[in-house]
């Protein structure tokens, strides 16, 4: 049996039924709500490491479910959500979800988005003794001499370009979006816009990939950037 204590909130039936029949097939334990109400009562009782949540659920918006929910819990929050419309994800981004699955989505792409968290979650745990070495795969960030190493070649860069990399690496697994990284980088109020953003992105990657070619920081066009955990284990690659 998993460790990891899954709550699942949706009100789709059908949607319910083939998430939870998926995550008893690989022995995860889970517990189902079906509206905001449940899933915030079912949170604060069982203070889980993962929750699933459907951002339309019938009684309040699912938005509101992160905001209580992140006021005091870190788990990991994958929305799923029916809505393509990026605006919708990038609010529940910002009120603290990690990652999101668009409907319709494949049991095997939130199997994958799962055991990602589980990954994220060890690692954190693992990392927690305040280690001032940030490794994840080839790379790393020595926060106290600023230095950054790829297979140790030693990376060059950019005041901004640096801020920008230990922001994602202090993230690692969460969806940032452009806003969120704007507001941390330059401030509040400050009218650097995405543009800018995106030209220090690919200056930052270009330099990355000099060095390593796999995908470290991924694309998620029109809502922002997202480091890769690296599997050391090789060839279970996501
Ligand atoms: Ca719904």
């Amino acid at each position: 049996m998993n460790e990891m204590k899954i709550v699942v909130v949706e009100d789709d039936r059908s949607v319910m039924n083939l998430i939870t029949s998926t995550l008893k097939i690989h022995q995860y334990q889970y517990s189902q709500a079906y509206n905001g109400t449940e899933a915030v009562s079912l949170c604060t009782s069982l203070n889980p490491d993962l929750i699933l949540l459907d951002l339309g659920l019938p009684d309040m918006d699912g938005i509101d479910v992160i905001r209580n929910v992140r006021s005091w819990s870190s788990a990991v929050i994958i929305i799923i959500s029916a809505r393509d419309e990026d605006s919708d994800k990038i609010e529940a981004l910002d009120a603290g979800a990690d990652d999101y699955l668009t409907k319709p989505f494949s049991v095997d792409e939130m199997m994958a988005r799962i055991r990602a968290a589980a990954r994220r979650m060890q690692f954190l745990r693992a990392s927690n003794e305040e280690s001032s070495v940030f490794v994840n795969g080839p790379l790393e960030i020595d926060y106290a001499s600023n230095l950054v190493h790829i297979f140790d070649n030693e990376v060059h860069l950019t005041n901004i370009e640096y801020r920008l990399l230990c922001l994602l690496a202090k993230n690692i697994g969460k969806v940032l979006t452009h806003t969120w990284i704007i507001d941390r980088i330059w401030g509040r109020g400050v009218s650097t816009d995405i543009v800018s953003l995106r030209v220090y992105m690919t200056s930052l990657r270009k330099k990355l990939k000099a060095y390593y070619e796999d995908e470290l920081i991924r694309t998620h066009i029109g809502i922002g950037y997202q480091m890769i955990r690296i599997d050391q284990s090789a060839n279970t690659k996501e």
